[in-house]
This record gives structure tokens, sequence and C-alpha cells, in this order.
């Protein structure tokens, strides 16, 4: 595997765990409703772009509604979903985290890092 795309891995696995921080977080920026932002859409999205760029075959768990949910979350490694791993509601919301302004920063940092490879939006525009 190349550089870019160890690096890829790694800057994903750090964003998504950046990401999930808030949708735990019990503060009033917190997730009012767990997995809202899921959509079975993007999860086609994410089966097709794994396979396409990724080489990695995503098997439906099953789920009722979202076909990469599974009983712990999403089973997509971090850089197979970018848009997901990317998704905080705080940024979009607000464009930044409300009274934090160091996660906001480290979340501008990862995004500037990921997207000198690749623009986490390209799964979309496929
Ligand atoms: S991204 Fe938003 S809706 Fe989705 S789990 Fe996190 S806080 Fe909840
Ligand atoms: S996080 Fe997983 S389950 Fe949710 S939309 Fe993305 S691929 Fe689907």
């Amino acid at each position: 595997m190349d550089n870019k795309r160890e690096r890829l891995i790694d800057l994903y696995r750090r964003m998504a765990e950046h990401t999930a921080q808030e949708c735990a977080a019990p503060s009033e920026f917190g997730c009012k409703r767990a997995f809202a932002c899921c959509h079975p859409a993007i999860c086609f999205t994410v089966i097709a772009w794994a396979k396409e760029k990724w080489g990695v075959e995503l098997a439906p768990t099953g789920h009722e509604r979202l076909p990469l949910m599974g009983p712990d979350g999403c089973i997509a490694a971090p850089h197979l979903r970018p848009t997901c791993s990317v998704h905080a509601c705080c940024m979009v919301e607000y464009g930044e985290k409300p009274g934090d302004p160091d996660w906001t920063r480290a979340y501008a940092e990862l995004l500037a890092e990921i997207k000198e490879i690749e623009d986490p939006k390209d799964q979309l525009m496929r």
C-alpha cells in the first residue's frame, strides 16, 4: 500500500474518533438522536466507494434501515466512509464547536491534512 493510502487510513481514523467524541458528548451540542445523520443512500454510496477505491467488499448487515449498521455501530472502517467520518453536527449547524476552539482547530487541521490527499466529498461526486 502506498504512503498516501496509509496516511489517509490514519487521518480518517483520527477524524472519526474526533467527531465521535461529539456524538457521545453529554452536552447541549451532543447528539440529540443517535445516528440521525445516517441514511441508507449513504451506506450504498460507501459500499460502492469501498469497492472501487479500496477493493473492499462490504456486506450489508441486515439492519432494518441502514445497510452498514451493525450491533456496535457502523461496520465500515473510517477511510471507507469519508463523508461520514468527517461529519460533525456542530460543524454543519454552527461551523464550529461553540465554546471549544481547541476541538474546532483540531478538526480543521485534520480536515486540511485529509484534503491534501483527497476531498471527502469526492465520494458523493461519483
Ligand atoms: S453526527 Fe450528529 S446525529 Fe450523527 S450521531 Fe453524531 S451527533 Fe448524532
Ligand atoms: S456511518 Fe455507516 S451506517 Fe451511517 S450512513 Fe455512514 S456508512 Fe451508513
